[in-house]
Order: C-alpha cells, then sequence, then structure tokens
C-alpha cells in the first residue's frame, strides 16, 4: 500500500518527503489544476527541483490536471501535459477524456492516473479508460462504500487509490458547480471551489459574517471558529431553521478502516491538501506513515493510536472527522 501525499509548495514538498511519503503529488500555477490557489503550486523550475528532490529520496512525483479542458482553450491543457512529460514525472493525473486521449497518444510510456475527478464508481467505466487509455490507476471517488470499493478493487482490472484523509467534498467528484452558480468559477474548470477574491469576511455586532461573491455564507459567533464560505457547508434558513442544510463542515478520515482497505487491494492512500501548509503536510504525512508501517507489520492486530486520531482532528474541518460514504450500514 503506497503513500500519496499533496504539496501545494516546495517547503511542502520537503516536508511530505521528510515524513514518509511514498509519492507527492503536484499541480502547476494555472486552471489546469484544481487546487489552484493563489501563491501556491509549482511552475517548471520548481517542479524541476521537486523532482530531483523526489529522486535523490526515491519518492514518486506525480503531476495532476485534474480540470476539465475549457473549449476553445484546450491548448493550455495540452500545453501542460507536455510539460509532466518533458520534466520526467511518474504519472499524470487527469480526469478530461480529452486529456487523456492527448497524453495516451503522443506520450504513450507515461503513465496516467484517472483522477478522482473522472468520477469512475464501477468496473465498466475503469474498463474502458484502460482499454482506451491504458490508465494504471484510478483514484477512486469519494462517493463509494467499503463494500463498492471492495467490488470495484476485486475486479484487479486497474490499480485503485482510495482518500484516506481530507477535506469532504458532498457532491459526485468532478459534477459539483455550486461555486459556479455563486460565482462563475468552480473546481472543474477554473480549479478552485470559493475562490478567495470572491471571499469577504464582515464583522456584524458580535458575529463574524462570511459572505461568497456578497452572499451571506454563515455566521459564527464569538466562541466559533469560523470557516473559509464554501457554499455546501454554509448555514441557510430552511423551513423556519437555520442549520448546515447541505453538509456539517467535517473532514474524511479512514483510518479506522485501513486493515479493511488493505484486504480490499486497495494499492495507494492519498491524502488531500494541497492548499495546506507545509506544517499541516508534515505532521499528517507521519501520522499516515506510522499507521501504514504498523499495519504492514500486523494487518490483524491493528489499531489507530490514539495519538494519530488526535492530530488528524486537530487538522479536520470544524475539528470533526468521519468515514463518510465509506460507512453505510444499510447497505
Ligand atoms: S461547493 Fe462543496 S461539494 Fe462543491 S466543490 Fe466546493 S467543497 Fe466540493
Amino acid at each position: 500500500m503506497e503513500l500519496v501525499c499533496p504539496a501545494g509548495s516546495l517547503p511542502a514538498f520537503e516536508q511530505a518527503v521528510n515524513h514518509g511519503a511514498d509519492a507527492v503529488y503536484i499541480g502547476f500555477r494555472d486552471s489546469t489544476n484544481a487546487r489552484a490557489f493563489a501563491g501556491l503550486n509549482f511552475d517548471d523550475e520548481r517542479a524541476a527541483k521537486a523532482l530531483a528532490l523526489a529522486r535523490a529520496r526515491g519518492v514518486k512525483l506525480f503531476v495532476a490536471l485534474n480540470t476539465y479542458a475549457e473549449s476553445g482553450n484546450t491548448a493550455r491543457w495540452y500545453d501542460a501535459v507536455d510539460r509532466v512529460a518533458a520534466l520526467g514525472a511518474d504519472a499524470l493525473i487527469a480526469a478530461d477524456l480529452g486529456v487523456l486521449d492527448y497524453a495516451s497518444r503522443h506520450y504513450p510510456d507515461l503513465a496516467l492516473h484517472l483522477s478522482v475527478q473522472g468520477s469512475a464508481t464501477n468496473y465498466e467505466a475503469l474498463d474502458f479508460y484502460v482499454r482506451r487509455f491504458g490508465i494504471r490507476r484510478a483514484v477512486l471517488p469519494r462517493v463509494l462504500s467499503l463494500k463498492q470499493v471492495r467490488q470495484v478493487a476485486a475486479s484487479g482490472r486497474v490499480d485503485v487509490e482510495v482518500f484516506g484523509f481530507g477535506s469532504l467534498c458532498i457532491m459526485a467528484e468532478g459534477r459539483c458547480y455550486l461555486s459556479s452558480y455563486m460565482t462563475g468559477e468552480s473546481p472543474n474548470q477554473q480549479g478552485v471551489c470559493s475562490p478567495a477574491r470572491f471571499v469577504e469576511w464582515r464583522q456584524s455586532g458580535a458575529q463574524m459574517e462570511s459572505r461568497l461573491n456578497g452572499v451571506v455564507i454563515d455566521r459564527f459567533g464569538p466562541d466559533e471558529k469560523a470557516g473559509y464560505p464554501t457554499l455546501c457547508k454554509g448555514r441557510f434558513e430552511c423551513q423556519g431553521q437555520t442549520s448546515h442544510v447541505l453538509e456539517e463542515p467535517t473532514s474524511l478520515n479512514t483510518m479506522a478502516i485501513l486493515p479493511d482497505l488493505l484486504a480490499a487491494g486497495v494499492k495507494a492512500i492519498k491524502l488531500e491538501g494541497r492548499q495546506r501548509s507545509p506544517a499541516y503536510v508534515g505532521q499528517v504525512v507521519s501520522v499516515w506513515r506510522q499507521a501504514i508501517d504498523r499495519l504492514k507489520k500486523d494487518p490483524a492486530g491493528f489499531r489507530p493510536d490514539p495519538h494519530w486520531m488526535a492530530v488528524l482532528q486537530g487538522f479536520s474541518e470544524g475539528s470533526q472527522t468521519t468515514l463518510g460514504p465509506y460507512d453505510r450500514p444499510w447497505q
């Protein structure tokens, strides 16, 4: 089981490598990257530095071009594929059929991983991507139950990677347009949900208001930690009650079912967080490195260490975690 870690900057990349990543995934500084936050990510020079560090430490480097190419502007995405190939990365992570097609035709030796944004949830979809583009790995969407992950992994058609920890999206991956609805920009094409330039914080009496493009997303009391205003995690008035109508802020944490994921044949655990700080990357990677090493030594006796869980809890949205869709007792 490989540990695949996020890096939105060179310092974060170093933290990932130093704390035990088997592979680190990065993105370029443009809308080809679903984490295109201002001030983050890699130009060609930084990507080359990251690759040199990865090679020196025996770590793999993946590049995510995981947004959908804009009609009439596909050259940006094709150019990014050329840059990944020229860099000599170990894999390209992509979702767009046109990008996968271009990469597979022009660079047949470049390993392709299907991004979580591709939203392939069944054997038949994965089989198509293998036959058509020769993908070597698929990152499964965070909408599948553990039972469904088992079914997909058991097919053995392609290596399966799943998310282990990090922020959670409630929508079918790659298909959420809430941010587009509010701002005209979304993760799918512009690479960012709730772009920072639309975000506003305003003190209103004792409360702090968060707004997105002028619309109030949440109001926080003096004792509450104010979260970033993403529409899915806002509090709204509905049928006379104000609550998190769509989703409470929470993070995915699959530590408790790590032995099940290993037994299911999952080949890689991915950590979310290319928008997070180097300190987050270092501490979260360290916890997961220890966990996977302990799991490999003694799968039957594996128990999550309370200290690990406390560290992960501290980095979680709303300071709470969930197994999310993995846990569906009614299935
Ligand atoms: S609005 Fe929420 S569910 Fe949609 S992309 Fe943003 S974070 Fe994900």
